[in-house]
């Protein structure tokens, strides 16, 4: 296990998590979704014409529980502990299932929990289960709108616009799941409270849940590690004859920070000596952790209805593009 973890750094691995269809949704484009991580696709309107077949190290199909997916991300949530800096992405259209993967059921954390708070009990369970090595958990939770960045545990919720850097944001020490849970309440609250239309919002921004785990084992060897647990915004197009103003702003600073972030992960893997963190807030304030040294899991998340068809397309390409260099 400890071998394949050390391939892992650099490079990324891709998940593709298909929702099921919800209520007044009825044909789905996926056709077959197989346990080698390949999914089979097509537009129902044309399937002859439009069929294809993309290839990710796991696809989980609408099926699947959040239990079963925490399993295949378990080993690399843990690798924190023993030092290893890790980044986990939640991408794909609004109303895909990003938040639903990383929180829960429409966010909530009041049970089917998501993964930020499953990784959470998971290395609280390891800190106490382990006498060698004493550990010591932080969180801080920010939101990136508009290139510009919110501190969501600070009461004051400052934005920064200038040059921005995580170590400005909070951070909180935690020392239960319920200390996380009530902390992860207060940021959604934070991110409700600025703005009028938090459904909107939510969607347009990107949210970033970072746990610092300090471990010192008997030998006073310490250690320092994060893991960045990020629920992107929606990857949707918007078209440009419809939006504007401060919708196409949002468009156009999505489009930027997606497309950043996929240069970002395309020039690790390509082991360029040039890594373009500083084209985007998202890859600026994550450098640290987007780096040769670090293991990345990227959720490309799928609504598999049939009027979501060019979205799909657009996101499996998208990630089938990290992932193959
Ligand atoms: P996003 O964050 O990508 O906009 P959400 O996570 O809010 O999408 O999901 C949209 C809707 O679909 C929500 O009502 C959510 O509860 C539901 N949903 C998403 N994924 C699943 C899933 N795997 N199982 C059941 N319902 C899901
Ligand atoms: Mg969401």
């Amino acid at each position: 296990l400890y071998n394949t973890l050390q391939e892992l750094r650099g490079n990324i691995r891709v998940f593709c998590r298909i929702r099921p269809l919800l209520h007044l949704e009825s044909i789905s484009s996926i056709e077959h979704v197989g346990n080698d991580g390949s999914v089979m696709v097509c537009d129902p309107v044309k399937p002859q014409s439009t069929r294809k077949i993309f290839q990710f190290n796991k696809v989980f199909g609408p099926t699947t529980t959040q239990d079963e997916v925490y399993k295949e991300t378990q080993s690399l949530i843990r690798s924190v502990m023993d030092g290893y800096n890790v980044c986990i992405f939640a991408y794909g259209q609004t109303g895909s299932g990003k938040t639903h993967t990383m929180c829960g059921p429409s966010g909530g954390l009041a049970k089917d929990f998501g993964i930020n708070y499953m990784a959470l009990n998971d290395l609280f369970n390891i800190s106490t289960s382990r006498e060698d090595v004493k550990y010591d958990i932080r969180v801080q939770m920010v939101e990136i709108y508009n290139e510009q960045v919110r501190d969501l545990l600070n009461i004051r919720a400052s934005l920064s616009n200038g040059p921005l850097n995580l170590p400005d944001a909070k951070i909180c020490p935690v020392q239960s799941p319920s200390d996380v849970i009530n902390l992860m309440q207060l940021g959604e609250k934070h991110r409700a409270s600025g703005s009028t239309a938090m459904n909107h919002r939510s969607s347009r921004s990107h949210s970033i849940l970072t746990v610092h785990v300090n471990g010192k084992d008997i030998a006073g060897n310490v250690s320092r590690s994060s893991l960045h647990l990020v629920d992107l915004a929606g990857s949707e197009r918007v078209d440009r004859s419809e939006a504007t103003g401060d919708r196409l702003k949002e468009a156009q600073h999505i489009n930027k920070s997606l497309s950043c972030l996929g240069d970002v992960i395309n020039a690790l893997a390509q082991k360029n000596s040039h890594i373009p963190y500083r084209n985007s807030k998202l890859t600026q304030l994550l450098q640290s952790s987007l780096g040769r040294n670090a293991k990345m899991l990227m959720f490309a998340h799928i609504s598999p209805e049939a009027e979501s068809w060019a979205e799909t397309l657009g996101t499996l390409k998208f990630a089938q593009r990290t992932s193959s260099v």
